[in-house]
């Protein structure tokens, strides 16, 4: 019954950027035709020149194009497409595009509705998670609306605590709080940053961890209870809790902490029978693993799992989404040397404030070992109304040391003259004696650029 369910005939790939092209490239290695969709302000760019098809879908605002699900849907029923693959952002984790497209019958590339919702409500994900035997961070049982019950919370696990958004997402709506007095002004800021971020004001409690490492945990599921997990990532060095280096294996775990996270994930992932690529995140301290969320699509660090295990991520998805059984099991997952990414990103590497433009020159490394995920080109013109992700360079070697010493020489090799990148900041990272050694937690990144601004000043 596996193989004989046909693969798709043509996706529409609901994105921009890399991810677009990411997503491009396995369609058609797969022999399936694209469709590629953009707002006007993205009329050059280069998923829309190598996709097979393209649908202009609205003015530059992401809610007037890539957000806007009734221009998406039409853009299917113009081209035929039948099925979408939605990348990460914009659409990828509303379970409410998923249900729309279904009842058109069209094909959403990632797992069910129900599982989107479920772990896109973070309250909800936790107790899911707490359920299925995975580890979670100590903390309350739902939401807290008010401050006696988060300072009740709080005595309970102890300070200090962190009051996070139950819609969280992209490190907004998390407050501290170290004391009982700050615990009011906590919850209060945290309430109203979600409720502007999120439309939704819902928050809860947890321990806030000291010295944690951010290590997720790769997976794939058939929706049929079949479940495998592609291993860790390690994602600690991060800049206002969000992820700048990832690297697999982690320098902090050992094969027994690999074997046994990753069979509770999988074994999990399968009891949900829950369908596509996931990611289980954890915050990982004194040996022990605390789950924090789980996220129901491809990430943007997936190419450092791909660089180590050898499986196309994307590949799978769309298999998976077709209706196919996993083509492996755990014991044909392999492991092989150690992949570092870097999220190359259109800002100055010092003050991190955006810097679109147009890129006069453009030279990207190569040679054993090294890729480049990048829709950028010389010439091209970035547009001021995106993330400013425009690149991951990542790199594999036999040996961490091997890789370091590859992104090195990479980093060097890299060109992108007009506007400025954070590429200067990679270069710094590279040379670094604790990250040589792997000795960071999630706050290390931040101590070491508020220490190089104290002394180059801060408009050095
Ligand atoms: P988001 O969905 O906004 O990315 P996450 O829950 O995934 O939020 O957390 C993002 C980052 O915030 C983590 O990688 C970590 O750096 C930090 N963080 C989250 N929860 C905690 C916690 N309980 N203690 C310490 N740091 C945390």
């Amino acid at each position: 019954m596996n193989a004989a369910s046909p693969l798709f005939g043509k996706i529409l790939i609901a994105n921009r950027g890399e991810i677009a092209l990411r997503v491009l490239r396995a369609c058609k290695e797969l022999g399936i035709a694209t469709v590629a969709v953009h707002s006007t302000a993205d009329g050059d760019a280069m998923h829309v020149r190598l996709a097979d098809e393209s649908v202009c879908i609205g003015p530059p605002p992401a809610r007037d194009s890539y957000l806007n699900i009734p221009q998406i849907l039409a853009a299917c029923e113009i081209t035929g497409a039948d099925a979408v693959h939605p990348g990460y952002g914009f659409l990828s984790e509303n379970a409410r595009f998923a249900e729309i497209l279904q009842a058109h019958n069209v094909a959403f590339i990632g797992p069910s509705a129900e599982h989107i919702r479920i772990m896109g409500d973070k309250i909800e994900a936790k107790r899911t998670a707490g359920r299925l035997g995975i580890p979670v961070v100590p903390g309350s049982d739902g939401g807290v609306t008010n401050d006696v019950a988060a300072r009740k919370i709080a005595a309970e696990i102890g300070y200090p605590v962190l009051i996070k958004a139950a819609s969280g997402g992209g490190g907004r709506g998390m407050k501290v709080a170290r004391s009982p007095d700050e615990i009011s002004d906590a919850l209060a800021n945290a309430r109203s940053e979600a409720q502007a971020a999120f439309g939704d004001d819902a928050v809860y409690v947890e321990k806030y961890l000291a010295k944690p490492r951010h290590i997720e945990v790769q997976v794939l599921g058939d929706g049929k209870g079949g479940a495998v997990h592609l291993g860790e990532r390690d994602c600690s060095l991060q800049r206002r809790h969000q992820k700048v280096w990832e690297e697999a294996p982690s320098p902090a775990i050992d094969e027994a902490a690999r074997v046994r996270i990753g069979g509770i994930v999988a074994q999990a992932v399968a009891s949900l029978g829950y369908s596509g690529a996931g990611t289980v995140e954890f915050l990982y301290e004194n040996g022990e693993f605390y789950f924090i969320e789980m996220n129901t699509r491809l990430q943007v660090e997936h190419p450092v799992t791909e660089a180590i295990t050898g499986i196309d991520l994307v590949n799978e998805q769309i298999r998976i989404a077709s209706g196919r059984s996993l083509s492996f099991d755990q014991e044909d997952v392999t492991f092989e040397g150690h992949a570092i990414e870097c999220r190359v990103n259109a800002e100055d590497p010092r003050t991190f404030a955006a810097s679109p433009g147009r890129i006069a020159n453009y030279h990207p490394p190569g040679g054993l070992g090294v890729r480049v995920d990048s829709a950028v080109y010389q010439g091209y013109r970035i547009p001021p109304y995106y993330d400013s992700l425009i690149g991951k360079l990542i790199v594999h070697g036999r040996t961490r040391i091997e890789c370091m010493m590859r992104l090195r020489r990479a980093l060097d090799e890299f060109v992108i003259d007009g506007i400025r990148t954070t590429i200067p900041l990679f270069r710094d990272l590279v040379v670094d004696d604790d990250i040589a050694s792997g000795q960071y937690d999630i706050h290390w990144l931040e101590k070491r650029l508020s220490a190089s601004v104290e002394l180059h000043g801060r408009t050095g």
